[in-house]
């Protein structure tokens, strides 16, 4: 029964891809030299990703509409900000790291009339290339440069010597080189100190999409909720039921980073790795898996992506409200109260 599952959809014997890791030794940085590169959005990946680059040599200038906080921000950090417009016109490399819904809009009118025959685009999701919300021309290199964490992240292990594992992928080789500028472009932005895959918009936005809906975000967040709801519903306190069901699951996963599922599982006692084998697969069910596959699919066929890019035109308004209603649920409302106690957590307030 290991692990409990259904024996017909447990993968066991998974042998490594032959995929190659790829290092700063690998890449050549001189590419870059003598370029523009112009990072539009200076929020959580454009603020990293754009200083990296610059320390590691690179000519960065930032695009950022003015009034707002980022724009003062990436002027306190002494770079050149100009619109969107402004600085595609003056950049040879256009990353576009405003967030993803925008980018299609953004394009058309900011980027693509300074989208000129030997210029290079590159994003850090696939999103928008890979399901045709935006279309460049021919004679530009497409490519992406994706870092695996959180742009924080990316800055902080940056600053002290190392580096966020990046993906890179090529959508469209007009120089004959948008590889080699891929390669140079992440480790210009510190993944070559970790390791850099090579992946396809296809494969990176997949898997990125499915990842968040089913075990990152969506499945996490929603059995979280599911099992506070029970313990508060059959009478227990709703502290207990935070402090069980949200709190310690850092604990867990943490084991889990570490050593994987098997580390997990040697730190718990016996009784509950006996009730992990036994009653998690009654959860996960081939019903479950059917669903997975279900999400999986919607994600593929495009249908996921048209049905947001339908919720950010009408408005947003179902999304707000969810929004609205998960911050009101209890769990929230009781941790919220609970957090402000431990003064060493950073998101206390
Ligand atoms: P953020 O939301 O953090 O930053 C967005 C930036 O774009 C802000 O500086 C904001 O500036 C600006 N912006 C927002 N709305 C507009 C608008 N309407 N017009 C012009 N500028 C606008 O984005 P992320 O860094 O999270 O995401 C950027 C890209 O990186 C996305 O493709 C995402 O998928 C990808 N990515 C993100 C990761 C992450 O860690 N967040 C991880 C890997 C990839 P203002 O102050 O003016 O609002
Ligand atoms: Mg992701």
């Amino acid at each position: 029964m290991g692990g409990g599952q259904n024996p017909k959809t447990r993968k066991d014997n998974v042998t490594m891809s032959p995929l190659q890791l790829l290092y700063d030794k690998d890449a050549n940085p001189s590419l870059l030299n003598g370029k523009t590169v112009a990072v539009i959005g200076y929020g959580s990946q454009g603020h990293a990703q754009a200083q990296n680059m610059r320390e590691s040599g690179v000519n960065v200038i930032i695009g950022q509409r003015p009034g707002g906080k980022n724009y003062d921000l990436a002027k306190s950090h002494g770079f050149e900000v100009g619109s969107a417009a402004e600085v595609s016109a003056k950049a040879d490399i256009i990353q576009v790291l405003v967030p993803d819904h925008i980018q299609g809009k953004m394009y058309e009118t900011d980027i693509k009339p300074h989208l000129t025959a030997g210029k290079a685009l590159v994003f850090s999701h696939g999103f928008n290339i890979h399901f045709g919300f935006i279309k460049p021309p021919a004679d530009v290199d497409v490519y992406m440069v994706a870092p695996k964490g959180p742009g924080h992240l990316v800055r902080d292990v940056f600053v002290e010597g190392g580096g966020v594992p990046c993906l890179i992928a090529v959508h469209q080789d007009a120089s004959g080189k948008a590889r080699e500028f891929a390669l140079a472009h992440a480790c210009a932005v510190g993944g070559g100190r970790a390791g850099i895959i090579e992946t396809s918009f296809k494969e990176e936005t997949e898997t990125d999409l499915f990842g968040e809906q089913t075990i990152l975000c969506g499945g996490t967040s929603a059995l979280i909720h599911a099992a506070f709801d029970t313990l508060v519903e059959a009478g227990y306190a709703p502290e207990m039921a935070y402090f069980e069901c949200q709190h310690e699951l850092k604990l867990i996963v943490d084991l889990i980073y570490k050593g994987g599922i098997s580390r997990m599982r040697d730190s718990i006692s016996d009784t509950a790795e006996y009730g992990d084998y036994t009653r998690g697969a009654r959860l996960v069910n081939d019903e479950t898996r059917k669903e997975l596959r279900k999400i999986l699919s919607e994600i593929q066929s495009g249908e996921f992506a048209r049905e947001w890019m339908k919720e950010n035109e009408t408005g947003r308004k179902n999304f707000l409200k969810m929004r609205e209603d998960g911050a009101k649920h209890g769990s929230e409302v009781i941790g919220k109260q609970l957090r402000s106690m431990m003064s060493w957590l950073n998101d206390a307030k």
